[in-house]
Protein backbone atom coordinates (compact mmCIF):
# COMPACT_ATOMS: atom_id res chain seq x y z
CA UNK A 1 0.00 0.00 0.00
CA UNK A 2 1.02 3.60 -0.66
CA UNK A 3 1.32 6.05 2.04
CA UNK A 4 -1.78 7.70 1.31
CA UNK A 5 -3.63 4.26 1.18
CA UNK A 6 -2.24 3.10 4.84
CA UNK A 7 -2.83 6.90 6.37
CA UNK A 8 -6.63 6.34 4.93
CA UNK A 9 -6.95 2.47 5.95
CA UNK A 10 -6.09 3.79 9.89
CA UNK A 11 -7.98 6.74 9.88
CA UNK A 12 -10.65 5.61 8.54
CA UNK A 13 -13.68 3.08 10.82
CA UNK A 14 -13.26 -0.58 9.17
CA UNK A 15 -16.16 -0.22 7.04
CA UNK A 16 -15.41 3.05 5.47
CA UNK A 17 -11.49 1.91 4.95
CA UNK A 18 -13.39 -1.65 3.16
CA UNK A 19 -15.78 0.78 0.81
CA UNK A 20 -12.78 3.16 -0.27
CA UNK A 21 -10.60 -0.14 -0.96
CA UNK A 22 -13.49 -1.58 -2.89
CA UNK A 23 -14.13 1.55 -5.14
CA UNK A 24 -10.53 2.26 -5.57
CA UNK A 25 -10.16 -1.16 -7.07
CA UNK A 26 -13.25 -0.48 -9.72
CA UNK A 27 -11.52 2.39 -10.78
CA UNK A 28 -9.18 0.98 -13.63
CA UNK A 29 -6.60 2.51 -16.14
CA UNK A 30 -6.31 0.35 -19.71
CA UNK A 31 -2.91 -0.52 -21.10
CA UNK A 32 -2.89 -0.12 -24.78
CA UNK A 33 0.03 -2.45 -25.34
CA UNK A 34 -0.65 -5.54 -23.52
CA UNK A 35 -4.69 -4.91 -22.78
CA UNK A 36 -4.17 -5.60 -18.98
CA UNK A 37 -6.55 -3.29 -16.99
CA UNK A 38 -4.75 -1.88 -13.52
CA UNK A 39 -6.90 -0.77 -11.17
CA UNK A 40 -6.22 2.75 -9.31
CA UNK A 41 -6.01 0.81 -5.59
CA UNK A 42 -3.04 -1.19 -7.42
CA UNK A 43 -1.24 2.13 -8.26
CA UNK A 44 -1.30 3.12 -4.64
CA UNK A 45 -4.04 5.53 -5.48
CA UNK A 46 -7.80 6.28 -4.04
CA UNK A 47 -10.29 7.18 -6.31
CA UNK A 48 -13.60 7.74 -4.12
CA UNK A 49 -16.76 9.34 -3.91
CA UNK A 50 -15.55 10.84 -7.31
CA UNK A 51 -17.35 10.84 -10.60
CA UNK A 52 -16.42 11.76 -14.31
CA UNK A 53 -13.75 10.16 -16.22
CA UNK A 54 -10.23 11.92 -15.77
CA UNK A 55 -7.03 10.82 -17.93
CA UNK A 56 -3.91 9.81 -16.07
CA UNK A 57 -0.79 8.77 -16.10
CA UNK A 58 0.12 5.56 -14.66
CA UNK A 59 2.60 2.49 -14.58
CA UNK A 60 0.79 -1.17 -15.74
CA UNK A 61 1.32 -3.16 -13.35
CA UNK A 62 1.25 -6.03 -15.39
CA UNK A 63 4.07 -5.31 -18.50
CA UNK A 64 5.22 -2.59 -16.83
CA UNK A 65 5.01 0.13 -19.64
CA UNK A 66 3.82 3.87 -18.63
CA UNK A 67 0.54 4.59 -20.26
CA UNK A 68 -1.63 7.71 -20.41
CA UNK A 69 -5.30 6.53 -20.39
CA UNK A 70 -8.96 7.57 -19.12
CA UNK A 71 -10.09 5.96 -15.49
CA UNK A 72 -13.07 4.15 -16.23
CA UNK A 73 -15.45 2.13 -13.61
CA UNK A 74 -15.21 -1.80 -14.16
CA UNK A 75 -18.36 -2.44 -12.33
ZN1 LIG B 1 0.52 -3.21 -19.89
Amino acid sequence: MSRTQRFLVKVLPGSMAAGMEAESRSWVLHCEPCGHDTSVWDMGGVRWKAAGNPRRRARCSNCGSWTVGTLRRNA
